[in-house]
């Protein structure tokens, strides 16, 4: 059995493949800017399927990656407080901090961080426990934040006073603009987000085509989108165009979802954010608007961020910017592997590394 036996349609998947193979003129370097198509890349096997002069990078597409080393040491000091409940997704229970240290281990010392399955059950959380402080890690793309908000809004309506966020919330367009004015970055096209377009709409990254002069498409996980997603991207190449096309447009309306933007800019006001291996990049981050300010677990318990160093040895930062393949770390499945990660990417689940590890065959 070939990889392509395993796809939905492993007939218009080969037809696919074999018009890139004709069409492709010189190389194409393209970059996916989600950590799901970054791993259905992987796990599909599409990766060996395609033309060597298909470069493939992966981008800032993981929300647990890209959370900066300093936000990590916050949460990390967060949970070492007895007089608050840590609520937060399992994909951030691994995740190390300075001296390797992490919630799991935090938790298994006794801190009090309780792993929960959507926003809203750290509000049952609160409820059920009225003398302390729950603090929800509000980690994620535009995808999470609405969510994130509604549940702000539920806790309000609820009269909730113990229920809090950190807000480490940020935003792919100006993230993606830092990145791609960096001269050293050399990109032919784009594959974009379909889940974070589906609430911003593919408006927002019209600027990559505009100002960068880059083809960019939005398309679906299966092997079959992202096939016919690099079909457009060479082609446009071919053709000197640039334009961002949605070709995902049984999940990504051309307006997006505007009462999930409405009820995200309600709660957040955009601020400065720090992204692993990018820095800080002005308005890619989301802080809580005046009218919410009781809800912002930072203001409230007075939490700041403190410089800190990135770990040592991990290259995640570079991997993040499309600079480095997973297994060009040093550290890549010796030191570092999903059972020992050293880093961020090869915990999470979307994270390069660990795809890169566990579905990639040619080590
Ligand atoms: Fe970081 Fe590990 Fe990836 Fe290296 S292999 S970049 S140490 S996560």
């Amino acid at each position: 059995m070939s990889v392509l036996d395993k796809f939905s349609d492993p007939k218009l998947c080969r037809s696919l493949l074999d018009r890139i193979h004709a069409e492709l003129d010189g190389e194409l370097r393209f970059m996916e800017v989600c950590g799901t198509h970054t791993v259905s890349i992987f796990r599909s096997g599409l990766h060996s399927l395609l033309p060597e002069r298909v470069i493939h990078l992966s981008g800032p597409g993981c929300p647990v990656c890209v959370t900066h080393e300093s936000e990590v040491a916050l949460y990390l000091d967060l949970a070492a407080r007895d007089d608050v409940i840590v609520a937060t997704f399992g994909d951030l229970m691994r995740v190390p901090g300075p001296g390797g240290r992490n919630l799991k281990a935090a938790q298994a010392e006794g801190a009090r961080v309780q792993v929960v399955y959507s926003p809203f059950d750290a509000i049952k959380l609160a409820q059920d426990n009225p003398d302390t402080k729950v603090v929800f890690l509000g980690i994620g793309f535009e995808t999470t934040a609405p969510t994130v908000a509604a549940t702000v809004k539920m806790a309000e309506q609820a009269g909730l006073t113990n229920f809090h966020v950190v807000s480490f919330h940020k935003l792919v367009p100006p993230a993606l603009a830092a990145l791609m004015a960096d001269p050293e970055l050399r990109l032919d096209a784009l594959i974009m987000p379909g889940h974070v377009t589906s609430i911003i709409g593919p408006a927002a990254y019209g600027f990559l085509a505009d100002e960068f002069k880059l083809p960019a498409v939005v398309t679906g996980f299966d092997p079959l989108d992202i096939l016919q997603a690099l079909l457009e991207l060479v082609r446009q190449r071919n053709d000197g165009r640039a334009e961002v096309v949605n070709m995902y447009t049984r999940a990504v309306p051309e307006e997006g979802n505007p009462k999930a933007v409405a009820i995200m800019n309600e709660v957040f006001d955009t601020s400065d954010a720090l992204w692993r291996g990018l820095g800080r990049i002005p308005a890619s981050g989301l802080e809580f608007a005046p009218q919410y300010e009781r809800f912002d677990a930072k203001k409230v318990l007075g939490l700041t961020l403190h410089e800190e160093p990135p770990i040592p040895g991990c290259r995640c930062g570079e991997v993040l910017k499309g600079k480095l393949a997973p297994n060009k770390c040093p550290l890549f499945g010796k030191a570092c592997t999903p059972a020992q990660p050293v880093g961020p990417c090869m915990v999470s689940t979307e994270g390069s590394c660990a795809a890169y590890f566990k579905y990639h065959t040619e080590l």
